[in-house]
């Protein structure tokens, strides 16, 4: 239910720019209660028009991998570091990172997921700032945010970017295999 508040209230008021020419919001979508929580970068041309976020190529991508540790979209919460499409899929500004933040922390702060994964460099950057992806996918990291608290961060590379490359693909679905031992590891 404060899922469900806080995204109808932050849909009339969020003060990101990308809302000017995006179709919609994409709030996110999946449990409120869920052990692990995708954020990605942006909604695309398809989830603009469905309002809902990875519905294309890269999110039936994410649909497979996630049956591969025995999970559907309904076990798992998924959205974007912004929340609306910027103008032909160009990376987010920082400006417009910082605007649509409030909405993502306030999301985690609700949902107290056991861990986050983030998908592709942006979302890795605002968490585990300073790493590079190359360095760090695959790789668990305790940060401490004072509106969050604790939290447990996983980086993956962009199911987007590994889709049609063949190593970074191979790569993508090794690491994604690791977030069960991942979350065991937690709970002892
Ligand atoms: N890529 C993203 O980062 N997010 C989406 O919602 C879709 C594609």
């Amino acid at each position: 239910m404060a899922l469900k508040i806080l995204n109808a209230q932050m849909i009339l008021e969020c003060p990101c720019s990308l809302r000017d020419s995006a179709t919609q919001a994409v709030p996110g979508e999946g449990s409120a209660t869920a052990d692990i929580m995708f954020i990605g970068e942006a909604p695309g041309k398809n989830e603009d028009l469905q309002g809902v976020p990875f519905v294309g190529a890269a999110g039936k991508f994410l649909n497979e991998m996630l049956a591969t540790i025995g999970l559907q979209r309904e076990d798992i919460y998924i959205t974007n570091i912004v929340k609306y499409r910027p103008p032909e899929n160009r990376d987010p500004l920082p400006k417009e990172i910082a605007a649509c933040m409030p909405w993502l922390h306030e999301q985690i702060r609700i949902i107290q997921p056991k861990i986050i994964v983030t998908l592709g460099r942006h979302a890795m950057e605002h968490f585990i700032p300073g790493k590079k992806i190359s360095e760090v996918h695959g790789q668990a990291f305790r940060r401490n945010f004072p509106d969050i608290g604790p939290q447990v961060f996983f980086a993956l590379y962009h199911p987007a970017a590994a889709l049609y490359n063949g190593g970074m693909r191979q790569t993508l679905i090794e690491d994604f295999k690791k977030i069960p031992a991942v979350i065991k590891k937690l709970g002892s």
